[in-house]
């Protein structure tokens, strides 16, 4: 900012300090939204590409603020993350999502699991496992029922502890997906044979332009083979369009995930405590 003419400079602190308020205000509410149940999960679908039969649903978390109104998670949980608020908003997730499948269970829907976004602070923490197991029993679940989604960055960088809870995952019967591959910034690959991961998630930026931009194709088609060949399942999220889905499906995807079969409502439409049922 030292660069920055005086009025420039003034605009730029006055600025920072909106923001400031700003995220001090959010911080407040959310620290109390989980108790108010502003809270609310949507699922999406995870399509098997060659039978089109469901596999599995994706839970995403939004914010009912009742003054902002619906917010979304790139919004809240980059500030979950810091204010420490992740943990507590992850423990909730996890539940609501294990009563939610149980739900479904019961009530006749062939679906093998949801996704649940684990932020690599919940990772860190030592009762996560015991948690889980207790989320699981509570609501006389089977573990396959839940799988983990953890993005590849945290994968890649907290490499040592996410091997032994990787580990325990698997013995527990816990599928996991590593999320948002090929975003990652880790000059090494060596974790994905080293790490018991059943799927991998083919980040969304590399989907957008299918089948026409030539690198695209190339880090697809190359995330799947190499998918395969370390034994592993492979979605491609983001998916909005046909040509997309066919693409895929020639390169012998296993699974999508978007738009095309799936389109959340609008934030603003959605209403509070509402649970979008799979088609
Ligand atoms: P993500 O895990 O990569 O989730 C996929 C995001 O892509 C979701 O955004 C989803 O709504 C969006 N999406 C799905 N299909 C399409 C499509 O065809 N086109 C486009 N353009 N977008 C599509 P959302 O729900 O806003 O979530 C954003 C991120 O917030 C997630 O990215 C995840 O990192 C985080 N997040 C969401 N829920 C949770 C949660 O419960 N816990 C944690 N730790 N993070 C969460
Ligand atoms: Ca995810
Ligand atoms: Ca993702
Ligand atoms: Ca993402």
């Amino acid at each position: 900012a030292k660069s920055h003419g005086g009025s420039q400079f003034q605009f730029y602190e006055y600025g920072m300090e909106a923001e400031l308020v700003r995220r001090v205000e959010l911080e407040r509410d959310l620290r109390k939204a989980i108790d108010k149940g502003e809270l609310v999960l949507h699922y999406q679908p995870q399509i098997n590409l060659k039978t089109g039969k469901l596999m599995g649903a994706e839970a995403l978390v939004r914010w009912n603020h009742p003054e902002r109104g619906f917010m979304s998670p790139e919004e809240f949980i980059p500030l979950a993350e810091e204010s420490g608020l992740i943990i507590p908003l992850g423990e909730w997730v996890l539940n609501q999502s294990c009563q939610q499948i149980k739900l479904w269970i019961n009530k006749g829907l062939d679906l093998d699991f949801v996704a649940v976004n684990l932020s690599g602070h919940q990772m860190k923490q030592a009762y996560l496992l015991e948690l889980i197991k207790n989320y699981l029993d509570s609501h006389q679940l089977d573990a396959k029922h839940i799988q983990l989604e953890m993005t590849e960055s945290v994968m890649a960088t907290e490499s040592e502890s996410c091997l032994n809870l990787l580990n325990d995952l698997k013995e527990m019967g816990i599928s996991v997906a590593i999320d948002d591959f090929g975003t990652g910034y880790s000059s090494s690959l060596s974790y994905l044979t080293k790490f018991p991961v059943d799927t991998l998630k083919i980040d969304h930026s590399f989907i957008t332009n299918l089948p026409d931009d030539k690198d695209s194709a190339t880090v697809t088609s190359g995330i799947i083979a190499l998918a395969h060949k370390l034994g592993m399942q492979v979605i491609a999220e983001g998916v909005e369009s046909e040509v997309q889905r066919d693409f895929l499906l020639q390169e012998q995807c296993d699974w999508i995930q978007g738009y095309l079969t799936s389109r959340p409502p609008r934030l603003k439409s959605l209403k509070p405590g509402s649970i979008l049922i799979i088609q």
